[in-house]
């Protein structure tokens, strides 16, 4: 990662990040109220919202009327300039949302451009995996190895734990030790810590094969991305 000191990540004209208005209807009361929608928070001009999209309560709409609490999740771009980190939360077709991100690049500044160059750039699919993608930066890590990671902690898992659905599986760190939190259907919750030196180990193994695509796009790392590039392996 280049340094990105000397870099302005603020977006020029183009890029700026105008509110969006959306009309939401409270799902206890039914009143119906308008709200302005940030289009983008920065961490690094307001640290304080990091913790609050880390706890959710970013994306919590209260009813005015009844006091109603209310997820509202909407497309949001959070840039953190200090860790040099963009990640857009794309909560629906995420896929089709992030080739369409991708293909307005045309549309950026040099500036945007070369911010982009030096930034780790992802997408993900909602509040609970950009709280995860946070953390793993908080750590000091690469979320491309955390997901490697995962895909062999996972695996052993789910040999020790036969028949459990799981639905989610996000990292986690607990008492200075990296691993995962896995959710299943039941709604029981365990964490599996990573075995010592495991994601070393994975950084040793992938660095070479884990290509970094176009350098200002945006991608998905996510559990479907760690299957391709363990099926390319064996495969060669
Ligand atoms: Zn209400």
């Amino acid at each position: 990662m280049t340094d990105n000191k000397n870099i302005n990540l603020i977006p020029g004209e183009n890029e700026q990040y105008k509110p969006v208005k959306a009309d939401i209807t409270c799902a206890k009361c039914g009143k119906k109220s308008t709200l302005t929608l940030r289009a983008c928070v920065n961490v690094s001009l307001h640290p304080e919202e990091k913790q609050q999209v880390l706890d959710g309560s970013f994306f919590v709409y209260t009813c005015p009327d009844c006091g109603e609490k209310m997820n509202v999740v909407y497309p949001l771009l959070y840039d953190d300039m200090a860790k040099a980190l963009m990640i857009y939360l794309l909560p629906d077709q995420t896929e089709e949302a992030l080739s369409k991100l991708n293909s307005q690049q045309k549309t950026w500044s040099e500036d945007m451009l070369k911010a982009a160059k030096v930034c780790t750039m992802r997408v993900v699919r909602s509040i609970n995996e950009l709280a995860e993608k946070i953390k793993i930066y908080d750590a000091g890590l690469d979320d491309r190895f955390v997901e490697l990671s995962k895909a062999f902690v996972f695996a052993q898992f789910l040999k020790q734990t036969p028949g459990c659905q799981v639905v989610q599986v996000l990292y986690e760190r607990q008492e200075e030790k990296d691993g995962l939190v896995i959710f299943s259907k039941e709604g029981k919750q365990y964490w599996v810590e990573f075995p010592e030196g495991l994601y070393d180990e994975v950084v040793r193994m992938f660095e070479d094969k884990v290509k970094k695509s176009a350098d200002t796009e945006y991608e998905l790392i996510d559990a479907g991305w760690s299957m391709k590039i363990l099926a390319d392996i064996n495969k060669a």
